[in-house]
Order: structure tokens, then C-alpha cells, then sequence
């Protein structure tokens, strides 16, 4: 019996970007496959930031209803001193900020996010969500593209769009570079709001970072305030390329060893028993061929310390629909005209994110004065950092 099959119009990665591009492609009245190697569809048990610029795509796409069942709007992003414990800046998140952007800064638990994504696709008679489908390569035929699983199954197809992370299969369609090591590492959990709540210290509806040399920590509720989320990340002296011997939870009681109180109570709450090492890779001028193209993680992977990588996934997952509206089956050139649109931005984020990062784990002690000096005197109400981020929605204005 053959294995080639034919499948409509194909998704590999059925992540955030994954399922959130089905639901763009299903708009356009196309049917839509997605392919997950996993057994099942599932999220590591952590929390996710999601800016006005995501949140107008999930609104789009009709899934803000079911997000809002277990979202937290938190009142302000606050920016913390992790040694001193003085609070350096925050942003307020209320209505003039909501008004402003016409929709919500949230946070949410991962796995709430990704069922509302999934649900949303199951919902949709145009979209099939296939799982233990392992992608082995992707390649352009001209007039289709064509999907080979590692067990040998070939799907022939319309087009295919590679939103299978930043280990992508289909990104060596286009290069064969590799991630870029940060030395950093994270480490990342819920726990129960009131086992957290009596000793804090801090505002709990707040989005909290507190940020120190070579290390930082993100705090905030999910799941209706019933959980805490937290990351710890710092940078490894014992990094080894080839090794997982770097970044242990004795390096990380070390580094928070030396922060205040309430930061080093915070991190005893934080389970040792998985790492996560950060990665990113370099921006690439080129990432979509006849009728394949790219998408969030496997196009523009990025550190995580703007909180945008998956905004960012969903803002390509908006565009592309866009361009799939106005071109039709010339894929061709919707794929060309979306990463014209795309690149430049997403690349930006990548670029911006590694620089946020040596600002906020600044070491040299003048720098630290200087950046803490700037923040102190930002406004709470002074957005002018975060408009070019927040304020523009997936560059509709060129095509639709
Ligand atoms: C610590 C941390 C905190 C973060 N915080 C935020 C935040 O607050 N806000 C934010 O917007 N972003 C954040 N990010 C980034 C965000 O998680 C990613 O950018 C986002 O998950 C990318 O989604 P994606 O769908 O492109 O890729 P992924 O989430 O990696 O999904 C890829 C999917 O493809 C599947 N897959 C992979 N290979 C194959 C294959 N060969 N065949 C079939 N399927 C395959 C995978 O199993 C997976 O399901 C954070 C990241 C980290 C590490």
C-alpha cells in the first residue's frame, strides 16, 4: 500500500504559532492539517505573557472568550531592584493603557492557552489536528510541497508552513545554522497562590521582574489568581557546548544567594527538577520558498526577556492569513509579500531582546546606576518604550 498521501494545505508544529496559523489559514476559507509530533498537544507547566499586540490577534481569531475563563489581567508590569529590593519602574496596566491599545495586557497559565488555541481548532470543521506525526523534511515541488515523516509517510500538498519551533525541520529547507547558546539558563513552575501569598512581600497582581547582575526573576498569577508563576534565570560560568553539566541548582542558589529577601525566599519555592538552557538564533534574510514558508520559533527564535516570542508567532499567524486572503493560490507571492512584512519586524524583537537582556543583567556597577537611574524616572504612565511593540497590529495596514 502506498504512503503518499494527499493532504489540503499542511501546519507542522502544533504549538502556539501552529494552532493559531490552522485558525488564520481556516479563515481564508481553506481546510488545513496540523501535524504535531507529540502524542499529544501539551505545554510545559508555566506561565505565559501575552501584550495588547497578541491579544488583538487571539480576539481576531475568536478565542479571547475561552482565554478570559482562566486569564489574570495583571494591574502593572513593575521592575525590581533583585539586590537592593527597591522598586525601579513599573508600567500601569489599566484602562488608559487597555483604551490606548484597544486590548489587554494578560497573563496566563501555558496550558490554558494552548487548550483554547486547540479547542478553537477542533471547534473548526476546516481544521484536522493530526498528533505522532514526526516531520522529518520539507520540500518545494513548484506546484505543491511536499511533508516526509520520519517513519517514511509522504504528504503531498498545497503549501506547507513550518511552525515546528526553534529545532525546526523545515528551516533546513533554507539554511542549516544552529541555535545560539546564551549561557543562560531557566528554571520555571507554578505553585499554589496561597502557599506563595503570606510571605511575598509584593503586589501579586502585578507582573514582577527583579532584575540583578547575570540573573533575573519573573513573577506572576494564573489560572484565575490560583497560581504563582515563577522563572529564575541566570547565567552559567560553567558553560560547556555539548553538555548538560551547566546550570545546576547549586549555581542557582549561588547566584540568588546574593539577592534580597524576599527574591531569595521566592526561589526556594522553584522546582530543580527540569532546566531549561536559553537559546536564540541569528536573524536570516530569506525564510519562505515557492510554497513553503516559515513561522514563530522556527523563523525568529529569540530570548525570552520581552516576553514576545509568541506575540510574535501570533502576529505572523495574523499576517499570513492576510496575505493568503489577498493572494489566493498564488502562495508564491503571499508567502514572499508576508516575510517582507515579517522579517524586518520580527528580527527586531530577536535584536532588541538580547539587548534588554545585557541591560537588565547589566554587571558594571556604573551601568547598573545609569540604566536605574533612567528607569526612576519613567512614568508609570509613560508607554513610549513599548508603543513601537504594542501598538502595532501584525502590519494589517499593507494588505488588508
Ligand atoms: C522561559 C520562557 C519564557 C517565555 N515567556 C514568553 C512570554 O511571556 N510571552 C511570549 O510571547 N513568549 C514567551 N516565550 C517564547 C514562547 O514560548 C515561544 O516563542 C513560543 O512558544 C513559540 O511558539 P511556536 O509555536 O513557534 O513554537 P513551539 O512552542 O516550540 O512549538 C513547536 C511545536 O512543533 C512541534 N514540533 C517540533 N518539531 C516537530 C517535527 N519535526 N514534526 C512535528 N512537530 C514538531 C513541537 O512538538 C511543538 O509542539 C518564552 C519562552 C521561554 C523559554
Amino acid at each position: 500500500m502506498s504512503n503518499v498521501k494527499d493532504l489540503p494545505f499542511v501546519v507542522v508544529g502544533g504549538g502556539i504559532g501552529g494552532l493559531a496559523t490552522a485558525l488564520g489559514v481556516a479563515e481564508t476559507g481553506r481546510s488545513v492539517y496540523v501535524l504535531e509530533q507529540a502524542p499529544e498537544i501539551n505545554e510545559v507547566g508555566a506561565g505565559i505573557q501575552l501584550a495588547p499586540n497578541a491579544t488583538a490577534i487571539l480576539s481576531r481569531f475568536g478565542v479571547m472568550d475561552e482565554i478570559n475563563k482562566t486569564a489574570v489581567y495583571p494591574e502593572r508590569l513593575v521592575l525590581m531592584d533583585a539586590i537592593t529590593g527597591k522598586e525601579l519602574s513599573a508600567l500601569d496596566l489599566g484602562e488608559s493603557f487597555k483604551q490606548k491599545y484597544g486590548h489587554p495586557y494578560i497573563v496566563l497559565h501555558r496550558a490554558d492557552l494552548q487548550q483554547a488555541l486547540l479547542k478553537a481548532c477542533l471547534d473548526n470543521d476546516k481544521i484536522t489536528v493530526l498528533t505522532n506525526q514526526a516531520v522529518e523534511r520539507v520540500e518545494d515541488l513548484g506546484d505543491k510541497a511536499q511533508v516526509v515523516l520520519a517513519d517514511g509517510t509522504t504528504y503531498v500538498t498545497e503549501a506547507v508552513i513550518g511552525a515546528d519551533g526553534i529545532h525546526s525541520k523545515t528551516r533546513k529547507l533554507f539554511i542549516e545554522d544552529q541555535p545560539v547558546a546564551s549561557h543562560y539558563v531557566a528554571y520555571r513552575g507554578t505553585i499554589p497562590m496561597n502557599e506563595m501569598a503570606a510571605q511575598a512581600g509584593t503586589n501579586m497582581d502585578d507582573v514582577i521582574m527583579w532584575i540583578g547582575p547575570n540573573l533575573h526573576l519573573v513573577q506572576y498569577p494564573v489560572r484565575r489568581g490560583e497560581l504563582y508563576n515563577q522563572v529564575v534565570v541566570f547565567k552559567s560560568d560553567r558553560y560547556k557546548e555539548d553538555s548538560d553539566d551547566w546550570g545546576t541548582p547549586e549555581e542557582l542558589d549561588q547566584h540568588f544567594g546574593k539577592c534580597c529577601k524576599p527574591v531569595q525566599h521566592a526561589v526556594t519555592f522553584i522546582s530543580r527538577q527540569r532546566r531549561w538552557p536559553m537559546y536564540d538564533r541569528n536573524p536570516i534574510e530569506n525564510w519562505s520558498k515557492g510554497r513553503v514558508t516559515l513561522l514563530g520559533d522556527a523563523a525568529h527564535p529569540m530570548l525570552q526577556y520581552m516576553a514576545q516570542g509568541g506575540c510574535q508567532a501570533l502576529e505572523d499567524a495574523a499576517y499570513l492569513s492576510d496575505c493568503l486572503h489577498e493572494y489566493g493560490n498564488n502562495y508564491e507571492k503571499a508567502f514572499s509579500v508576508y516575510q517582507t512584512e515579517r522579517i524586518p519586524r520580527s528580527a527586531s524583537v530577536q535584536r532588541n531582546a538580547r539587548l534588554w537582556g545585557e541591560i537588565i543583567h547589566a554587571v558594571d556597577p556604573i551601568a547598573i546606576l545609569l540604566r536605574n537611574n533612567l528607569m526612576e524616572n519613567r512614568t508609570p504612565q509613560d508607554t513610549s518604550h513599548v508603543d513601537w511593540l504594542y501598538s502595532r497590529r501584525y502590519g494589517a495596514a499593507k494588505v488588508r
